[in-house]
């Protein structure tokens, strides 16, 4: 008896299942996306993306299950009498129908990718309302420390664009002004100064810069503010 017609549709089946685990790979991603651009929380696209992975899920859990019983019953019906092929398709039909009554939806919950797009959702959500937090105490901590904070470039006495800092005095320029004041002071033969006044560092090198995030997200947000008012 030759069951490669069964076996051939069993590896298609297997294929199928693998495109259905790509897909909800895909679908874990795009929501990802969605929560980190906007706000996640109440997101109608979210609720849509949880109802497609638990749609791929069903679909997956049906497939092995189909899989699993066609395997059983082949077994089966190969210890039979050879009239017992006849009956196969007949028998797979029965137990499937049995299997898939037993099954409820809340089990789907358990399936392996369902709880990865969960976890992923959660992850997600989470840094997005943690970097929301840090840019609100950011907002604050500029509107308290506004007048102490010196956003002017001590060399060309306009907000800086690209702030820098020198590593060892801690002081602030545009990224710009300050390379080129090197620059210029190098080609004398002369050390660069820091331009801050009171400042003892005397010789600035350009590996004493390193660009500053923070301080640039700052001058942004405050710029936000001004623009606001
Ligand atoms: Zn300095």
């Amino acid at each position: 008896m030759s069951f490669s017609a069964v076996n051939g549709t069993l590896s298609n089946l297997k294929d199928c299942q693998a495109d259905i685990g790509t897909g909800m790979d895909i679908v874990t991603d795009v929501a990802m996306d969605l929560v980190e651009a906007q706000d996640g929380e109440g997101n109608p696209g979210i609720k849509e993306m949880e109802a497609m992975i638990l749609e791929c899920a069903k679909l997956d859990r049906e497939i092995n299950c189909f899989v699993d019983i066609v395997q059983q019953v082949t077994a089966e019906v190969t210890s039979q009498q050879p009239e017992a092929m006849f009956t196969l398709s007949a028998r797979v039909k029965e137990q499937f129908t049995d299997r898939m009554a037993g099954l409820s939806d809340a089990e789907l919950q358990n399936h392996q990718k369902v709880i990865a797009f969960k976890d992923s959702i959660r992850n997600s959500l989470s840094q997005a309302s943690q970097s929301a937090e840090n840019m609100e105490e950011l907002d604050e901590d500029i509107a308290v420390s506004q007048s102490q904070v010196n956003f002017i470039c001590p060399l060309t006495q306009e907000e800086m664009v690209n702030p820098v800092k020198n590593k060892k005095c801690n002081h602030h320029y545009d990224e710009r002004a300050i390379r080129s004041m090197i620059k210029t002071r190098h080609g004398q033969k002369k050390k660069c100064r820091c331009p801050v006044v009171g400042c003892g560092n005397t010789d600035v090198k350009e590996s004493d810069l390193v660009l500053d995030q923070v301080f640039r997200r700052k001058i942004q947000a405050r710029k936000r503010q001004t623009n606001k008012t």
